[in-house]
């Protein structure tokens, strides 16, 4: 018996919106291609395995922590998960045919295939790019002005673009949502997240000059002393880490680069950020 829940979760779909940094003796634009918070997800499994894989459906929410939401019109695509995380895709990106789901040839996963065109629509991890800015041995945080976790507090981060490198989008990003110019320094962190197909990268970063202010995804930027970063309302697990992580290197000396992945505690709240492991942690 197959029984259908639905969610609520990112989409492929995306809109072009204008972004402009002003500048001394000229003005430039770069085109921001948001993800778009409108698609239905259907979830198609057997109800013997609705239970064990309740967590794992609640945190395909978390699939669109960083989504931005926007009043361009899109095209919605409705998908479904087949089992564990692949994800049925009806129809084709390229030619809007409808899709078979079948293992291709040579492949051990089962993939997205038009049966007009014959192309397969592939979904792969996305990249989360941001910056922990350090100045006066504070760091700059934003607080979110936008769901989901609205009210709570991050470092600037968010998408990666077509076209742009890590450090430009989190760069740009902090511009974003923080209104500062940053110079990046190095790469502080990557962290995997499985389950809901993210990696983050963050960087460490430098105030070019001591001017921030709220972007318009941000109702507060502020600067906090390290005793005082506001653990008790940070919005996602990746912040979280990379925070600790920070923390821990500077007690005892310098930042050092970290690679980990975060997983989350089985049976766990999936809103609990503080409920994971960090596996597979290297350091140098
Ligand atoms: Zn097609």
């Amino acid at each position: 018996m197959l029984k259908a829940i639905q969610i609520v979760g990112s989409s492929s779909g995306f809109a072009s919106c204008r972004f402009r940094k002003p500048q001394p003796n000229s003005a430039f634009s770069l085109i921001s291609r948001k993800p778009i918070l409108t698609t239905s997800e259907t979830l198609l499994l057997p109800a013997s395995q609705l239970h064990s894989h309740k967590s794992c459906f609640r945190d395909f929410r978390m699939s669109s922590t960083h989504s931005k939401s926007s009043s361009s019109s899109s095209v919605a695509v409705q998908s479904t998960i087949l089992q564990g995380n692949i994800r049925k895709i009806n129809f084709c990106q390229f030619c809007g045919g409808p899709n078979k789901h079948e293992i291709p040839d040579g492949e051990e996963k089962v993939r997205a295939i038009c049966t007009r065109c014959g192309k397969i629509t592939y979904e792969n991890p996305k990249m989360v790019v941001g910056c922990l800015i350090e100045h006066d041995k504070k760091i700059l945080m934003c607080r979110r002005k936008i769901h989901p976790s609205y009210g709570l507090w991050t470092l600037p981060a968010g998408y990666m673009e077509i076209g742009e490198s890590a450090a430009e989008g989190a760069i740009r990003e902090t511009w974003e949502e923080a209104n500062a110019e940053v110079e990046v320094q190095s790469l502080f962190a990557q962290l995997d997240i499985p389950l809901i197909g993210q990696t983050y990268m963050i960087f460490l970063a430098k105030l070019k000059n001591p001017h921030f202010s709220p972007g318009p995804e941000s109702s507060e930027c502020q600067l906090f002393e390290l005793d005082d970063i506001p653990f008790d309302s940070l919005a996602f697990s990746s912040m979280l880490v990379s925070l600790n992580l920070y923390i821990e290197d500077i007690k005892v000396g310098r930042p050092k680069f970290h690679y980990g992945v975060i997983n989350k505690r089985p049976g766990t709240s999936p809103s609990d950020i503080h409920a994971y492991t960090l596996d597979f942690h290297m350091q140098s």
